[in-house]
């Protein structure tokens, strides 16, 4: 397998690497994404592929369900050099179907590292839990509420940040985006619509 990629990327220079060697010159010079991606690490769930991107559109941070974590200075730092430094517009959260992660949230997990990790999405669990026993869902449809809430629970831990509080307070971006992805048919539903929730600047 590692020699397939290594021939893999033998092909990508020699077709769209120089094909479009003006585009990567200017890229190489400076990055300037306009977009920053919070996804799963999920191997099925490739930002650039899914949304036919080039390399130089999305600045990427990906972790087991697409976690924000308050207490966590990797995904600050990383959101903090996205929107202070890149000045990114927008940030995408994005959750997909059939995710091992949202499984494990659901049915629990023995493994220490992956129970702790998975803990920052427990309020998503007990909202799921709730709306599983008003509606009687079965074990399918829970596992998409839950998918959906735990997006929204990341969303409102991302804007819970303060240096992105205050940003958003002063210039109304970053906007923040709540997508969904799905492995069945390969297409992106809105879960939250950034461009309706973002805020507007105050005077
Ligand atoms: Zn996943």
């Amino acid at each position: 397998m590692i020699d397939e990629l290594l021939h893999g990327n033998q092909r990508f220079v020699e077709s769209e690497f120089n094909n479009n060697l003006g585009y990567y010159q200017t890229i190489a010079a400076a990055q300037s994404p306009k977009i920053l991606w919070i996804g799963c690490s999920d191997s099925r769930v490739s930002e650039d592929v899914i949304t036919a991107s080039k390399p130089g559109t999305i600045f990427v941070h990906r972790n087991v369900a697409n976690i924000v974590a308050f207490n966590d200075v990797n995904v600050a730092s990383l959101i903090q050099y996205a929107v202070v430094y890149l000045k990114i517009p927008d940030i995408i959260i994005c959750g997909h179907t059939k995710c091992g992660g949202i499984m494990a949230i659901e049915e629990g997990v023995s493994e220490d590292y992956i129970a702790d990790w998975l803990l920052i999405a427990q309020g998503a669990k007990e909202r799921t839990d709730r709306i599983a026993a008003e509606q009687g869902l079965d074990r399918e449809q829970k596992l998409e509420v839950l998918t959906r809430e735990n997006i929204r629970l990341q969303i409102k831990h991302l804007t819970s940040i303060g240096f992105i509080k205050r940003h958003r307070k002063k210039t109304g971006l970053p906007r923040v985006h709540g997508w969904l992805y799905s492995v069945d048919t390969g297409k992106i539903e809105v879960v939250v619509d950034g461009n309706a929730t973002s805020q507007a600047p105050s005077a």
